[in-house]
């Protein structure tokens, strides 16, 4: 393997060469940590032939066991030891021409490993993208050359014809040519070139090259509007963090509309004025069109990264970006890893949403990790979003970060009158029995009306939710996961949402054979057969994972409603999200209270967020709007805020009960799962690790409340059943520490998994 060219290592922090040894005593060590057990690190001697080749944030092959097997690693250090220290095996090959990350991210990494328990060659795996290392998306080009010493004495040659010609045309040509296109170039076969390979008249050199690429389109800036007063006032304070010299975090807090997006592209124009790069993460939801083309349009030099890339796409965007081609990285969470040279401001927008938070290992949280990344760098972060984390609004309130609010819509548009209707009263439904209520019924009709576009939500898929008698209560569940099954009506199936396992829908009941099984619940597809049985001169669009599976299908559901062309967009989640749509002038909630008593502390943050963003889609055009919350439970602090826009009296009053309880982010909270396919096995196994946890956090004096073991919400998973216990505690670093001693130490059973959950967001 032959070493990178030398300019790449500019691109990095330059060590001292380690490899100039002075001495005949010392000797040069490359610590190495790996991917798979046995994690390491491990150290091993750099023989002579590699020394200059081997360095950190390359991979390297490397002897491993009393096989001496070939297993890659990544070498993190190469530093000189004494030679009299123990043996050590030696380094096989290098792997990688140029380190795949540079020290910072090494030790960016590093951190990783340490706060969310992740062994560090692990974290490294997650962290270079699987393109990189693989090298895809290039090609390995073998070329040839005539040596400048052969060509000094080509007029002496003695030299078939074909041969003399094939060098004559290498030696006259401006590139370097392969067999093939030196064969064509001479009109003949590889056979003379062959021969002159034999005598040594020419030499190969082999070379990683890209497959040739379309490049972006440049799209048509459109004019920027004129910043008002608020989103000046922002600017000034990421401009005086830009120039300050020392980290700075501000959270910008913006109604739904406000115009913070502005404000990030006029921040991160500063940034590019000053030769620095910006990496902006994103919810993976909000990678529409819309929001690329808003970049793309302002700003030169975007690198999109999102989870539909190939590996070779991947790679290739990874290299550009270390080369410091890319002015700025737009992307979802892994996007924070870019390995942009020049950083100069990270931001989070939705900074809220919990698809920042990766669910495998290692588990980190976007937010936390650019905060370092960016306290390292001494550059800001900027996080903005409508309804703030609790734990980045507490923060704001100890003064850790500043706040910057936009407490207006832009050309004071005003934000939506939001009105509960309460499910309870079933007044509604004499006249129509179903999931619309006659409000609702009559607020869609009056914005249709009226010209206007509709967007109903309803957190949950499926025709209804589950499959209940109504003789003996029985709910069909599934054989794996013992989660209730879902109807889907379009083929007649009971399906489980958590292993895809389904069955045909039953007509009698399975348990007491009564023949009047009644489908309860609701999902998104009963819904939409309600919605054209009501509006049938309405065009209606359901979205939600099971219609928009194919690719491409979600861009063309909004585009189709951008355009007008749909009048009723119905779906999940997914449509609550990001979205701008100026003609929407009803948005519906069809039931607020799903998700508000899930086993989760964060059952009430999660439903305030999803009833402020979606009632944030309304509104924002000339013609105004209006948001309807249909709801079991009206008078919860959650929706009450909600429906009032009331962010600052929710966060104050969850606050409360967050710090009686001792919740984060008044506490911090790790989430230990164990899951096995035999229950008993996988329950010992918790209790144990959970024995060994107290027993470490005494001994370190870690005051630590400790929840559980106990069947996780969810106890069956892919035919595996899952426990989980929870531990709570103020002295984080402390109780990180315990448990970290209390797995290490833990030999348990050998058919589970464990997996370690630091700041979990997951409980079930
Ligand atoms: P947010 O990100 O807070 O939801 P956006 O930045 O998306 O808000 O702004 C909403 C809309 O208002 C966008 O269409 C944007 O182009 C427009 N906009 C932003 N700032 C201004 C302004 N100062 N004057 C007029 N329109 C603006
Ligand atoms: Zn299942």
């Amino acid at each position: 393997m032959t070493c990178g060219p030398p300019q790449q290592k500019q691109l990095f922090d330059s060590q001292p060469p380690a490899w100039e040894l002075d001495d005949a005593e010392e000797r040069l060590v490359a610590r190495v940590v790996f991917a798979d057990p046995p994690h390491g690190p491990l150290d091993y001697r750099v023989p002579e032939s590699l020394r200059g080749c081997v360095e950190p944030g390359k991979r390297l092959m490397l002897p491993l066991g009393r096989s001496n097997r070939g297993v890659s690693g990544y070498c993190v250090a190469v530093e000189r030891q004494p030679t009299v220290a123990r043996s050590l095996k030696d380094v096989l090959s290098v792997l990688d021409a140029a380190p795949l990350i540079d020290l910072r991210m090494l030790e960016l990494t590093d951190w990783i490993a340490e706060t969310y328990l992740c062994p560090w060659g692990r974290v490294l795996e997650s962290v270079v993208p699987a393109g990189v290392r693989a090298g895809a998306g290039t090609r390995r080009q073998t070329y040839l050359y005539v040596p400048t010493s052969v060509a000094a004495r080509i007029t002496q040659l003695q030299l078939p014809p074909k041969q003399a010609e094939a060098l004559r045309c290498l030696l006259n040509s401006p590139d370097p040519l392969t067999v093939e296109e030196l064969a064509t170039a001479i009109g003949s076969t590889a056979a003379p070139i062959q021969g002159l390979r034999k005598k040594g008249l020419l030499r190969e050199e082999t070379r990683q090259v890209w497959g040739e690429r379309e490049p972006a389109a440049r799209i048509a800036p459109d004019d920027p509007p004129e910043l008002n007063a608020d989103q000046q006032h922002a600017l000034e304070h990421v401009g005086a963090a830009l120039s300050c010299g020392e980290q700075r975090t501000i959270l910008l807090y913006g109604v739904t509309g406000s115009g913070k997006t502005e404000v990030y592209l006029r921040a991160i124009q500063e940034v590019i004025r000053r030769g620095q790069q910006a990496i902006v993460l994103v919810p993976e939801i909000s990678l529409t069109p819309q929001t690329v083309t808003r970049f793309r349009s302002r700003l030169q030099h975007v690198a999109v990264l999102h989870s539909r890339l190939s590996n070779g796409e991947r790679h290739w965007h990874w290299q550009r970006i270390a080369r410091g081609e890319v002015n700025v990285v737009v992307g979802a969470r892994s996007a924070i890893f870019a390995p942009t040279p020049r950083l100069g401001l990270v931001v989070l927008d939705e900074e809220h949403d919990g698809s920042f938070k990766q669910d495998t290992a290692p588990h980190y949280h976007a937010r936390d990790v650019a905060l370092r990344r960016t306290q390292a760098l001494g550059v800001p972060l900027l996080l903005g979003s409508a309804t703030p984390s609790l734990e980045s609004w507490h923060r704001t309130l100890l003064g850790e970060y500043q706040r910057v609010d936009l407490p207006m819509r832009v050309m004071d548009r005003a934000l939506p009158r939001v009105q509960t209707i309460d499910l309870r009263l079933k007044a509604h439904d004499r006249s129509s029995r179903g999931a619309i209520s006659r409000p609702l019924h009559q607020g869609i009709a009056q914005a249709l009306q009226g010209g206007g576009q509709v967007i109903l939500l309803l957190n949950r898929r499926g025709f209804s939710t589950h499959i209940q008698c109504p003789g003996c209560g029985h709910v069909v569940r599934c054989p794996a996961c013992d989660i209730a099954l879902t109807h889907h009506r379009t083929d007649q199936k009971a399906v489980c949402h958590y292993c895809d396992y389904h069955q045909p829908a039953p007509d009698r009941c399975p348990k007491c054979q009564f023949d009047g099984l009644r489908y309860a619940g609701l999902g998104t597809q009963r819904l939409e057969a309600e919605v054209r049985a009501r509006f049938p001169s309405a065009t209606c669009l359901r979205m939600d994972s099971d219609t928009m599976r194919a690719a491409g299908s979600h861009e063309r559901a909004l585009d189709q409603f951008r355009r007008g062309a749909v009048q009723i967009l119905l779906g999940t989640q997914m449509i609550a999200k990001g979205l701008d749509f100026p003609n929407v002038t009803l948005v519906g909630v069809i039931q607020a209270d799903t998700a508000l008593h899930l086993p989760d502390f964060r059952a009430a943050e999660r439903t305030f967020q999803l009833v402020a963003q979606v009632a944030g889609r309304t509104g924002r055009g000339e013609r105004g709007g209006h948001v309807l919350v249909q709801t079991f439970s009206p008078e919860h602090p959650a929706i009450r805020a909600a429906a009032q826009h009331d962010y600052l009296r929710f966060a104050t009053d969850e606050l409360m009960i967050r710090q009686q309880f001792h919740y984060p982010p008044y506490s911090r909270m790790i989430r230990a799962v164990v899951r096995g396919p035999q229950a008993t096995t996988a329950a010992r196994d918790i209790a144990a690790w959970a024995d060994r946890m107290r027993i470490e956090l005494e001994r370190r004096k870690v005051e630590a409340r400790v929840l559980g073991p106990s069947e996780a919400p969810i106890a069956k998973l892919r035919d595996k059943w899952r426990f989980h216990l929870l531990l709570q505690s103020l002295d984080g670093p402390g109780m990180l520490q315990g448990v970290r001693a209390a797995t290490e130490a833990h030999k348990g059973e050998a058919d589970v998994q464990r997996v370690v959950d630091v700041d979990p967001l997951d409980m079930l």
